[in-house]
């Protein structure tokens, strides 16, 4: 069986003298591996497209016996520059890869995680100076889509509207209330969010990625906001941050 399909390439390692492996993902099936046979040296098959980050359309081979992938064509639809050349830019992007890779995305929302990745790397790629807040922002998102971010508009007690007011994420419960609701007899994790914070919130589960790179919060919001996707992201989703790498919490 034999497919054509575009994906972004994550990742390239070598296996024997000239062959290469390649983690992709695609909007279809999720992130997979696939072998390249003489890939590292058949140029012109894969002039340029094993690289990491490369948007890519590639022709596949799905072997029957073993169930593989095989690289059989490749065709570069865009790499970012910018983003290459640029160790700040380089590293948020790899941490949004990092936690994009951390999550294992099936098939099943793959099409949602890969629209936003292509909006990470070209925001990252486009924007002047992006805002270190961004890979908070990206993993956020993440966890939205992975129905792990508590909706952001309104009380999850009395339902009345947030915005612009102070407000309380309960972490454990996922929910986030408003000041009044707020219940300190009940127990677990509570993180408190300033008008700042939840604008911050907003703009990651609503948002683009372009927003992202510009926003500049002021310290007290991002550190508010940042604590907040860490403790959810820990606690719903077992992931934390830890020595460049995302680790099972
Ligand atoms: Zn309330």
């Amino acid at each position: 069986m034999e497919f054509s399909e575009q994906a972004l390439v994550l990742k390239v390692g070598r296996f024997r003298e000239i062959d290469a492996w390649v983690r992709l993902v695609s909007p279809v099936r999720g992130v997979y591996t696939a072998f390249a046979f003489g890939g590292l040296k058949s140029r012109r098959r894969f002039l340029g497209c094993l690289d990491p980050l490369n948007h890519v359309r590639f022709k596949v081979r799905r072997s029957g016996h073993g169930g593989y992938h095989c690289l059989t064509e490749a065709r570069l639809l865009d790499a970012p520059m910018r983003l290459r050349g640029d160790p700040n830019r380089l590293g948020m992007a790899v941490n949004c890869l990092k936690f994009f890779e951390a999550v294992q995305i099936g098939p099943t929302g793959a099409a949602e995680a890969y629209a936003l990745l292509r909006d990470m790397l070209a925001a990252l790629e486009a924007a002047e100076a992006p805002s270190p807040l961004f890979p908070l922002l990206f993993r956020a998102r993440m966890a939205f889509l992975q129905g792990m971010f508590p909706a952001c508009g309104r009380c999850a007690a009395c339902g009345a509207p947030l915005g612009g007011q102070e407000a309380v994420c309960h972490v454990e419960a996922g929910r986030l209330t408003c000041a009044a609701c707020r219940d300190d007899n009940a127990p677990g994790v509570r993180q408190r969010l300033g008008a700042g914070a939840l604008g911050l919130l907003e703009a990651a589960v609503g948002g683009d990625a372009c927003a992202w790179a510009a926003c500049r919060p002021e310290a007290g919001a991002a550190r508010e906001f940042s604590r907040t996707v860490d403790l959810l992201v820990r606690y719903h989703m077992g992931l934390a941050w830890e020595r460049g790498g995302f680790v099972r919490a």
